[in-house]
């Protein structure tokens, strides 16, 4: 399974036909997660002075390393070649993967294999279209025998095929601006070829309108989705496309009221609000305050591409004029201003311009002095009976409105979602291929409650991951009849931690009127404080988990807040009484009543939701596609060592591999040993050896084999049906002796 002739670096080429030579080459880690290439000049038991080359393999320095403080820096280069798979890396570790990547990137490959069900896909940032082409489309779909680079199109044509057995599902992972969304994108595409076009165009019509919805500019990516989603093609019994539906996943609604710099609010209230006046209402449009950021150009001309998308939709008439009615409100509300008389933070707040809510109370269909008092007092009750208001500061009343825009906008998202669901839905599904769109882990400066909920997923995602990677090893090793005798880590006690411990804790908090995010850090740590995955903060309002990725340390400010996603009952009562049926969703969905406080939290609404998902996964037959970015600058062809790395590291690629392998983490396929190493002695048939051959020439060659504690060859290689594993000092004495033959 070596590489495709055609794709050869030239660097490679030169390494394949010196390989000899370039036997003394080595990976030196020049600081973390920078390796470069170096060849070694003098070398003693602890030390060894290289000769380091920069990416243009030419010579740039020489230094000496120690080889006792990295124990990794030594690591050989021969045979890092181009490889379409990591599987068949002759030496599994990071700048071996690291170079076979980035080879690739630099040749256009940005798609490579790490085993029969994941891809890397490095996102190329140009369009590469040859790769796409219906010729190319044409070239998976009919591949049956021919062994084709590696391609979102062949993970999609494996999905298709394997439907005659089970339902599928595809995985796609990656952090902001990887190009998870694009490549959802082709994987529909090219799957679309099985289904009618009346039906694929509706399906493909979804994208615009959900991105419209449910995607804004971000730092790392113009067009970011700030939610997740799972999306499931349907099959009818012919195995022909006929429809699809949409899971939705934490929407990023906070946004909506709160935008960080350089960033900007949902395309389409900038859209909506670009392209000009509403119906019956006179109110210039142009200024609102929560459209921070820049302006683009075609915000009006993409309302239109919007308009169009949401027509074929069904979305239009009466529902239409609904759904942008919600978004006035949600564009004028952020125009509110409270104040109050004296200045004083705790004294009772007023809209300071009545004239600001004029327009809103006529948009929400409700009357002025309504939505004055709405916004402006809170009604409790006070034993049975009776009521009392209390009038709410400025502050809390700028609280109470911006609750009530972001459960507004969440509304007609999902509102919007199940339009969209009833337009591309069928009623013949008998097999479908589900495809996850997914935000990736998640590690910054400061990590709040949003951060927990993505790694939260991330790590439930993972625990699958490990298990599917590591049950196709087994089977591989099954295949090769070797009987590896080994279990695997699992991440079952952070999954513990976090579902057992700081959901139950938190819900705890959440419904004790006196709650309070310190004692629900507290709780954490009486209870997990001896876990190997707890780390305590370094203030009662921080704690750390220590995931598959890397620790992260939470800030529990908030958690008990965003939780709770309250939205407060007047402004309830006042969503219950508008006009407007989206808005009243507000009211009847978001209705919060004593007993179902748990409920209605956000953590326990998502896990219940991640528990449906992988109820779902876990009767299909799933591929992951781990998408990379390569450098931070959102560059074609520029690549950044340790922007890969700390990605592969956090989407568990290597680590998986490497876990699986942890035994055995070298591989040579017979004919290649038998090339390689034949110098040993052995004259045997090098095109079609026999395991027992293999086995034969292994012996003669190891025979004065002794690794760490007196490992010998038998516990050092295993000789399977095609293919020989190697522990770590076993393959690298054979290249060793080989080298000074
Ligand atoms: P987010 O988590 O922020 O939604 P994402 O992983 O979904 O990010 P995308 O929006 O899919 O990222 O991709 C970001 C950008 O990368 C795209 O706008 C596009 O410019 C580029 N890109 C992604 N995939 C490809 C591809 N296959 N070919 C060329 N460019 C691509
Ligand atoms: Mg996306």
């Amino acid at each position: 399974m070596t590489s495709h002739p055609s794709q050869k670096h030239p660097l490679c080429e030169k390494d394949a036909t010196k390989e000899k030579a370039a036997s003394t080459d080595v990976f030196v880690q020049i600081k973390p997660y920078e390796w470069s290439k170096a060849r070694v000049l003098t070398e003693t038991e602890s030390e060894a002075t290289v000769q380091v080359f920069d990416k243009s393999n030419i010579g740039v320095s020489i230094q000496t390393v120690s080889l006792n403080d990295y124990p990794h820096q030594r690591l050989p280069l021969q045979n890092v070649n181009v490889y379409d798979d990591l599987i068949d890396l002759p030496f599994l570790h990071e700048p071996g993967v690291l170079w076979n990547l980035r080879s690739r990137h630099a040749n256009c490959h940005p798609y490579t294999r790490s085993g029969p069900n994941v891809l890397i896909a490095v996102n190329p940032y140009q369009w590469l279209s040859q790769l796409y082409t219906s010729k190319e489309q044409e070239r998976y779909r009919h591949s049956t025998n021919e062994k084709l680079p590696p391609h979102v199109y062949e993970m999609a044509q494996q999905a298709y095929q394997g439907l005659s057995q089970q339902n599928q599902s595809i995985l796609v992972s990656g952090e902001s601006g990887a190009g998870k969304t694009e490549t959802v994108k082709l994987c529909m595409r090219f799957l679309s070829q099985y289904g009618d076009s009346k039906i694929t165009d509706r399906l493909w019509y979804a994208n615009p309108v959900l991105e419209a919805f449910g995607n804004a500019a971000t730092k790392r990516n113009d067009n970011s989705s700030r939610f997740g989603k799972f999306l499931t093609l349907q099959f009818d019994v012919d195995c022909q496309l006929v429809g699809g539906r949409c899971d939705i996943y934490l929407l990023e609604k906070s946004r909506v009221v709160g935008i960080a710099p350089g960033e900007r609010n949902f395309h389409i209230l900038h859209q909506i609000a670009a392209a000009g006046t509403v119906a019956n209402l006179t109110s210039p449009c142009s200024e609102f305050k929560c459209l921070t950021g820049k302006r683009k150009e075609s915000d009006r001309s993409d309302y239109a591409t919007t308009l169009e998308a949401l027509h074929k939709m069904g979305i239009c008439g009466e529902d239409l004029h609904t759904l942008q009615q919600a978004l006035w409100v949600i564009l004028h509300s952020s125009n509110v201003v409270f104040a109050n008389d004296d200045g004083r933070h705790d004294s009772r707040a007023h809209v300071e311009d009545e004239s600001s809510i004029t327009i809103l109370a006529d948009l929400l269909g409700v009357e002025l002095p309504f939505l004055a008092e709405s916004l402006t007092i809170k009604t409790m009750h006070a034993g049975k009976n009776s009521k009392i208001q209390v009038p709410l500061t400025v502050e809390q009343a700028r609280e109470g409105c911006h609750a009530f825009a972001k459960e507004l906008y969440a509304q007609a998202f999902h509102w919007l979602v199940e339009q969209v669901n009833r337009a591309t839905t069928s009623p013949n599904e008998t097999r479908s291929i589900g495809i996850l769109d997914i935000f990736g882990f998640e590690s910054f400066e400061e990590n709040h409650f949003e951060q927990f909920c993505i790694n939260y997923a991330n790590e439930v995602l993972q625990s699958k991951f490990a298990e599917d990677v590591f049950q196709s090893l087994l089977t591989e090793f099954r295949e090769e009849e070797i009987d590896l005798g080994v279990g695997y880590d699992t991440n079952r006690d952070v999954l513990e931690l976090m579902s057992n411990g700081v959901l139950s804790f938190l819900s705890e908090e959440c419904i004790r009127p006196q709650g309070t995010e310190a004692v629900f850090v507290r709780k954490l740590h009486q209870s997990y404080g001896a876990s190997s995955r707890f780390v305590q903060g370094d203030s009662q309002h921080t704690f750390g988990i220590r995931h598959f990725a890397e620790t992260v340390i939470y800030d529990a400010h908030g958690f008990i807040e965003t939780n709770r996603d309250k939205v407060p009952s007047n402004l309830l009562s006042l969503c219950s009484s508008s006009t407007n049926h989206i808005v009243n969703r507000v009211a009847l969905l978001h209705g919060i009543s004593q007993s179902n406080m748990v409920k209605n939290t956000v953590l326990f609404k998502f896990n219940k939701q991640l528990v449906a998902l992988m109820r779902s996964l876990n009767s299909t037959r799933t591929q992951y596609i781990r998408c990379i970015k390569p450098n931070l600058c959102n560059e074609p062809l520029k690549v950044k060592d340790g922007v890969i790395l700390r990605q592969l590291q956090s989407s568990g690629v290597v680590a998986a591999v490497a876990i699986a392998r942890s035994s055995f983490p070298h591989q040579m396929d017979h004919c290649k040993i038998m090339r390689r190493f034949r110098c040993f002695g052995a004259r045997l048939n090098a095109s079609a050896p026999t395991k027992v051959q293999v086995m034969c020439s292994l012996v003669i060659a190891m025979r004065d084999y002794k690794g760490p504690c007196d490992e010998t060859f038998s516990d050092a290689v295993m000789v399977g049906r095609t293919r020989a594993y190697f522990r770590y000092n076993a393959l690298e004495y054979l290249e060793h002796k080989r080298n000074s033959n």
